[in-house]
């Protein structure tokens, strides 16, 4: 199934709910295919992973480009997934668009409005995210600017919002579920590894969304958290991400929500 056929699946219905996993950045060979082959054995059907990273710091790892973008081709050729990956610029996004399944907006340039416009004339799916200061009235605008273009397969995903509450690294805008959902047609997913900024928020964000109704989730999943080169803290291992998506499935099949399987991909 290529990812519009799986688009359309999962907006088909709001019972249904989706899984995207993989890590904070495409580092190397052995990481994003040993995180492949262990999340398709979990019948996750989406693979994340960042070829150019929006880092705060200029001195900081800034992603592997194109090489990172073929790994995550091989990737797709080994296990079957679809793949999302960034793209950060207007000048960048034939070549991601080239590789991925599903083209990301970040957080960043979700007002970038000429890349929106771009990514509204391209025919694949678009996961757009929240820009971590803009209303949910601005974020409907922003998915407006894709689908005037044409494309109207775009996954809307909340992923934290600015506050004045330091304790987590985002504060998780919960409320962005129901509302966006009774404004747009779009499945609305939360991605809670970013609001959290630590693993062990990770999974009561996840359940808390879940309950709220997202389509899905978004979640950074890396073989040795430690060891990454961006958004270590927040990464969740394996075992972790096991864990967790065992305990939504619990909520998923109590509330009769049907959980889109790698098969279906
Ligand atoms: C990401 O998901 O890779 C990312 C950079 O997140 P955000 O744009 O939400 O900060
Ligand atoms: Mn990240």
């Amino acid at each position: 199934m290529n990812a519009r056929t799986f688009y359309d699946l999962m907006k088909s219905t709001h019972e249904s709910f989706t899984y995207i996993a993989g890590p904070c950045a495409v580092e190397s060979e052995d990481q994003v295919l040993s995180t492949a082959a262990f999340l398709s054995s979990l019948g996750i059907p989406i693979l994340r992973g960042g070829a150019f990273k929006p880092r705060t710091s200029p001195d900081t790892f800034q992603g592997m480009g194109e090489a990172g973008l073929k790994l995550l081709a091989r990737a797709r050729e080994e296990t079957g997934m679809l793949v999302v990956t960034e793209a950060m610029d207007v000048d960048h996004l034939e070549l991601v668009s080239q590789y991925a399944d599903i083209i990301q907006i970040g957080s960043r340039n979700s007002q970038n409005f000429e890349l929106l416009k771009r990514v509204g004339r391209i025919d694949k799916p678009v996961l757009l995210k929240r820009g971590f200061g803009n209303t949910l009235d601005e974020f409907v605008n922003s998915a407006r600017y894709v689908s005037n273009e044409g494309n109207q397969r775009i996954i809307l995903v909340e992923r934290g919002i600015r506050t004045f509450e330091q304790s987590t690294r985002f504060t998780l805008d919960i409320s962005a579920v129901p509302v966006l959902r009774e404004r747009v047609g779009f499945p609305v997913i939360v991605d809670p590894s970013h609001p959290a900024g630590k693993a062990r928020y990770v999974k009561p964000l996840s359940m808390a969304a879940t309950a709220a109704g997202a389509s899905g989730l978004m979640i950074e999943v890396h073989p040795e958290p430690s060891k990454a080169k961006s958004d270590s803290e927040q990464q969740l291992n394996f075992k972790q991400f096991e864990e967790l998506k065992n305990e939504v499935d619990v909520i998923l099949n109590a509330t009769g929500r049907t959980i889109l399987r790698f098969q279906e991909a």
